[in-house]
Formats: structure tokens, C-alpha cells, sequence
């Protein structure tokens, strides 16, 4: 395959802010579903934070891990669909047709990632907000799983407009939404088939670790845990 797109989320500069949240949500027109849906377990978010406790009070810390589809090279969810709209596709990302599935929500109880959401009504932006929502992204309708893309339609205008020059594309010059809106730059995105790519070369930190990696599922998320666990790069 040309490209293995893959992301590194360096802990030790996440500050919990958010910001990649958000941009999520405007950048894939995902619904805003409340606080009467959110207490049914049935928030949408392709990207949330989890927050965790260190040490014991008062000498306690927040500590902060985004958490959005690992991208898995041996995906659970993919052998489970039986319309098989979870499928791999030809640069190694986890591709989701909106029009094939049939929401027997399948995948999201094989993904260990709990990053696999399910669309319980049919959303709606109230005027003008829907003058926000993104045309390149399409809006999912009720009964559809839906999950993080790494922003596709933004390697596909990447890879476009780099086409169109005659050019390679340049390391870094595709930013999914998060990577973009991290202040602390805490998020890299790129072609882990380039061995000299910022992704490739953090990927291979001693701080590297992939989630849950016992499993098996070989995610391209990689994260780097904190210095005072691990001592310099
Ligand atoms: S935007 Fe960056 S710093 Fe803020 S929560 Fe997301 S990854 Fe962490």
C-alpha cells in the first residue's frame, strides 16, 4: 500500500483541554445528542478524553489519555459485520460504509476501545447552524455505527491536491482535525510506511506503547507515556 496512515499522542503534553474534541465534532458534523441522551449512554463523541487519578489526596494529579479508533491492523470489528461495513481499506485505515451497515452494532461490542458509536436518532442542526456542517463529511442517520476516520476527506484532498501538482505528499501536510487543534501539539499524524516521517521516528520513542496491546488488535495509534516513567527518549 502507498501509505499506512498512523498517529502518535504523546502523554506527557496532553493537558486535558479538549480542544481536539471539539474540533472533532465540527470537522465531521457529529451530533451534539444532550443531556437527557448522554445519561443513556448515548453520547457521540469520535474522540473523547479519559481522565485518570495518580497518586493519593492531596497529592493528587489529573492525568489525561485521548481515546478515538486505533485504527487496528488486526481490527475486531471488521470479521463481525455481517454486511461487512466495517472494512479495511487500501492505506490500512478502518473504513466504515455508512450505506451498508445495518446497525446490528456487532463491531462496537467487538472493539475493545469502546470508540464505535451508534446513531439512535436522526440528528438535527436548527437554523443556521446548519450552516456549520462540513460537505465534505456526510450526516449519518439513525441505526448507523460511526466512528473517527483520521478526518479521510482529509487525506483525500491531500493526496489530490499533491496529485494534481505532480508531487509527492509531504510528511505533515495531512492533519486530521485533532492534530490540528492541539495546542500543546500533543498529536502527530502520518505515513508510517515512511521510516523517516515524524510519526514513524516517535513511534519508535522508548516511550511508545499501544493500548490495550495484549490484545492483539496492533493499533496505529501509538502513545508515548509520560518522561517521569520512562526517563529521555
Ligand atoms: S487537544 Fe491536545 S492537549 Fe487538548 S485534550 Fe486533545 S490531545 Fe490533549
Amino acid at each position: 500500500m502507498a501509505h499506512r496512515w498512523g498517529m502518535v499522542v504523546d502523554l506527557d503534553r496532553c493537558t486535558g483541554c479538549e480542544a481536539c474534541v471539539a474540533a472533532c465534532h465540527a470537522e465531521n458534523n457529529i451530533a451534539t445528542v444532550g443531556a437527557d441522551q448522554a445519561a443513556r449512554g448515548r453520547t457521540m463523541h469520535w474522540i473523547h478524553v479519559e481522565r485518570y487519578w495518580e497518586g493519593e489526596f492531596p497529592n493528587i494529579r489529573a492525568r489525561f489519555q485521548p481515546v478515538l479508533c486505533q485504527q487496528c491492523d488486526a481490527a475486531p470489528c471488521e470479521p463481525v459485520c455481517p454486511t461487512y461495513a466495517s472494512y479495511h481499506n487500501s492505506e490500512g485505515l478502518n473504513a466504515q460504509v455508512y450505506n451498508r451497515c445495518i446497525g446490528t452494532r456487532y463491531c462496537a461490542n467487538a472493539c475493545p476501545y469502546t470508540v464505535r458509536y451508534f446513531n439512535w436518532f436522526n440528528p438535527a442542526w436548527d437554523k443556521p447552524l446548519q450552516l456549520q456542517l462540513n460537505p465534505d463529511v456526510s450526516v449519518r442517520e439513525v441505526g448507523v455505527m460511526e466512528k473517527c476516520t483520521f478526518c479521510n476527506q482529509r487525506i483525500l484532498a491531500g493526496e489530490i491536491k499533491a496529485k494534481a501538482a505532480n508531487r509527492e505528499l509531504q510528511d505533515g501536510e495531512v492533519k486530521p482535525a485533532c492534530v490540528q487543534s492541539c495546542p500543546p501539539t500533543a498529536m502527530v499524524f502520518g505515513d508510517l510506511n515512511d521510516p523517516n516521517s515524524q510519526v514513524s521516528r516517535m513511534s519508535r520513542s522508548v516511550r511508545a506503547t499501544t493500548l490495550l496491546a495484549e490484545v492483539g488488535t496492533l493499533p496505529k495509534v501509538t502513545y508515548l507515556e509520560r518522561e517521569s516513567s520512562h526517563g529521555d527518549e
